[in-house]
């Protein structure tokens, strides 16, 4: 059969309402329904899988960057600091920054950066019991599908799940779902990142008595593009495996059957790689594999502003806060308020992987801290209005700064 068909008209019941509606349960995603639960807003957050952290739970990318510039200096606070504490409130896997929990010299902070590996499921389990006690309500198995729109308005989220589709009524969004799916179903402007993505795919393994996380497509490495600085681990037994691009494939990550192909295409050489290992030691088994494509730039919004790799250290007036550069030690940028709202649609918000930067500043907003960062931005924000472009700034990052964020380098 080809062609297409009339899908039949129908009903959709507004089954609940609610005053902040947060797509997607990722990191960004949990910054903007705490910091808007916090505000005293009614939050509904929707998450297609069932449990939350996205790729930083379910995709076992488990290594929280740092928070620190690499130079001995805090550059993220606030939620971002809470949520790394929280992430290994019952232990850190591996590297417990020490130096930055324990009060080190400034000596050991410019030394060790303010970094840490987490258990995903511990992680994924305190975050949805901290959601609860803050009364936001979660619904699993959901997918946000359509809008509903009244001229430049979000009037309601439109979803799918087990009970069917549904509708639910609210004053604003945020955009958490790491592809910018609301903005564009909404018609906000967005951009799509032009390198796409190399495949990767997470795991852990248990061999020699112990559980270890297999970095399996460590960094992408576009045809033609040198390894970043870093991303050849030293005196490493499995360093081979751990870099580069497993396969030639690139794919958008806003493709179904492409996404499907890209994670079965993942699953094979991941096959392959814990046979392989099993050949010389027959210990060694997969613990658990990676449940969510591991995507890393796809779609975002195109919003207001769209802040630059070469705005490192400059001065942004309506700066919501900061962030180093993972890759290396010294930049800083703040991130301005612009990068997080659409010029079209009024009451939208994007945070996380979703938010409006080039394509060499999305390779450093789009990891975990300043996907915290956003976060708690955006749902301090839709805790103060619904009208984004018209929001009062100085009323936010009075907010921000209240709750323990810093905004400026100077
Ligand atoms: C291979 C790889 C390695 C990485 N390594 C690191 C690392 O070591 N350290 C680090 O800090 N960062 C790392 N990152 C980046 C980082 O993990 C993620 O970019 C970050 O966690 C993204 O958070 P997010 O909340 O913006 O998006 P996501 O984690 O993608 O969360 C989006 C959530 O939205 C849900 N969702 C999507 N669409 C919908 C919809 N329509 N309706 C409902 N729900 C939806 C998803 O299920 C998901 O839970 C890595 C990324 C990759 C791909």
């Amino acid at each position: 059969m080809s062609g297409y068909i009339l899908e039949r008209e129908r009903k959709v019941e507004i089954v609940a309402s609610c005053d902040v509606l947060v797509a997607g349960g990722g990191i960004a995603g949990i910054a903007a329904a705490i910091a808007a639960a916090r505000g005293g807003k009614k939050v509904t957050l929707i998450e297609r899988e069932y449990a939350l952290g996205g790729m930083a739970t379910l995709g076992l990318v488990t290594i929280y960057l740092p928070l620190c510039d690499g130079q001995g200096n805090q550059v993220i606070f606030g939620l971002g600091e809470e949520l790394l504490r929280l992430s290994i409130e019952h232990g850190a896997e591996a590297n417990y920054p020490k130096a930055w929990l324990e009060g080190g010299s400034s000596e050991d902070r410019a030394r060790e950066r303010f970094i840490t590996q987490f258990n995903p499921h511990m992680f994924a389990l305190r975050v949805e019991k901290l959601l609860l006690e803050l009364g936001v309500t979660i619904l699993y198995g959901t997918l946000a599908c359509d809008v509903a729109k009244e001229g430049d308005t979000i009037t309601a989220v439109i979803t799918q799940n087990k009970s069917g589709r549904s509708a639910i009524g609210v004053r604003s969004v945020i955009d958490c779902t790491g592809d910018a799916d609301i903005c564009a179903l909404a018609g906000a402007a967005t951009a799509l990142h032009e390198g796409g993505n190399g495949l990767a795919s997470w795991y852990y393994y248990y061999a020699g008595g112990k559980v270890s996380l297999k970095m399996f497509g460590l960094a992408d490495i576009a045809p033609g593009q040198a390894p970043p600085p870093g991303s050849v681990p030293e005196g490493d037994p499995y360093a081979a495996v751990k870099v580069g691009s497993l396969d030639k494939m690139r794919f958008t990550g806003v493709d179904g059957p492409e996404l499907s192909r890209a994670v079965t295409a993942a699953h094979g050489k991941m096959y392959e790689d814990i046979l392989r290992f099993r050949e010389s030691d027959e210990s060694y088994v997969p613990v658990t594999i990676s449940t969510i494509p591991l995507v890393r730039m796809s779609r975002r919004l195109a919003g207001a502003y769209t802040l630059d790799d070469a705005g490192d250290g400059k001065r942004m007036e309506d700066s919501i806060g900061m962030t180093g550069d993972w890759r290396k030690r010294g930049p800083v940028y703040e991130i301005p308020f612009g990068t997080l709202y659409s010029r079209e649609i009024r009451n939208l918000l994007a945070a996380g992987r979703d938010i409006s930067v080039t394509d060499p500043m999305w390779d450093i907003t789009r990891v975990i801290p300043p996907c915290a960062v956003t976060g708690e931005a955006a749902g301090t924000a839709a805790s103060l209005g619904d009208d984004f472009a018209k929001l009062d700034v100085r009323a936010l990052q009075d907010r921000l700064t209240s709750n323990n964020v810093k905004l400026h380098v100077t």
